[in-house]
């Protein structure tokens, strides 16, 4: 069954009485040739087993299935069940869980895999693109790679380097855990309903490169935050409120680790937030 077909699309639609819900974000992929990409380019291949975020009707997970030794989907939306049932009745390697992304335990589906190399692949829902991110990363889940179609605005954003003016804090708190990189561009026509904004597919390259103790951590994303929370204004002002502390007592901290009191956030290296919660921290 061709699922960028928007004749079968509808047709699929009204025999299941179904319609489209804005409030989950539900802009599915018309455009042939993406989702063979993103299967591809996400590393899906024998051997290796994906976790997908958002079904829809499937047509991502098809190209998933027909790649990966296996599939598990996670989708919100429940009147989708009998859709599925039958679009991806092909298919004995995928298992679909409704509920929730960010109400569900990522590790257990992981631990379903059998030690197998994982990726994640997903055109995400909008609205929850960088909780999903973050608490993909955030949990350390056993993943080798997100692969995920987000909107173009929010794709700059999280791979845009650290201390350059496009950044923000979420560009820190992905660097930390990953190598994010963009893949290619898709407009808003490759959608049904098509959406008011272009995307484009972004690969997360787990890294693991650092691991600090859980306070420090902890202390590295609250300044991080805090600081872009008013980016206009010097690091200083912003800290100081954040943490109680006064303006001299952080300006030594500053000093002692390198950097100019002046500074405003965007201008700090990852290097230099780490340096600097762990000296809060002391
Ligand atoms: N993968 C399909 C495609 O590319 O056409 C659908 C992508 S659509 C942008 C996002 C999907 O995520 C929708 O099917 C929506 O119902 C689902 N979704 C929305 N919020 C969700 C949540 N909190 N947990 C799981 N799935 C969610």
């Amino acid at each position: 069954m061709e699922l960028t077909n928007i004749n079968i699309i509808k047709d699929l639609f009204a025999r299941h009485g179904f319609s489209f819900s804005k409030t989950l974000g539900q802009n599915f992929l018309i455009n042939p040739s993406v989702c063979p990409k993103i299967a591809e380019l996400g590393g899906c291949k024998e051997g290796v087993c994906a976790i997908e975020i958002g079904t829809g009707v499937g047509v991502l997970t098809k190209e998933l299935a027909k790649r990966c030794d296996k599939v598990i989907a996670v989708e919100l939306d429940e009147r989708l069940k009998p859709i599925l049932a039958e679009t991806l009745a092909e298919f004995d390697n995928v298992e679909i869980i409704f509920a929730d992304v960010m109400k569900i335990d990522l590790s257990e589906i992981v631990g379903k895999f059998g030690g197998k190399d994982v990726v994640v692949c997903a055109n995400l829902p909008y609205y929850i693109t960088s909780p999903v991110i973050m608490k993909i990363l955030e949990s350390r889940l056993s993943v080798k790679s997100l692969t995920v179609m987000v909107q173009r605005e929010a794709g700059d954003r999280i791979c845009a380097a650290p201390a350059t003016r496009e950044s923000g804090a979420v560009s820190y708190a992905v660097r930390y855990y990953s190598e994010p990189r963009l893949l290619f561009k898709v407009n808003r026509g490759s959608f049904m309903p098509s959406p008011n904004v272009d995307s484009e597919v972004i690969k997360l390259e787990i890294t693991n490169e650092h691991k600090l103790p859980e306070n420090v951590e902890k202390m590295l994303f609250r300044i991080i935050r805090s600081g872009f929370s008013q980016r206009r204004k010097q690091l200083l002002n912003p800290l100081s409120a954040e943490l109680k502390l006064s303006k001299e007592e952080l300006c030594g901290a500053f000093l002692n680790v390198g950097i100019k009191p002046t500074a405003r956030a965007e201008e700090l290296t990852l290097e230099d937030y780490i340096e600097l919660a762990k000296k809060l921290v002391e």
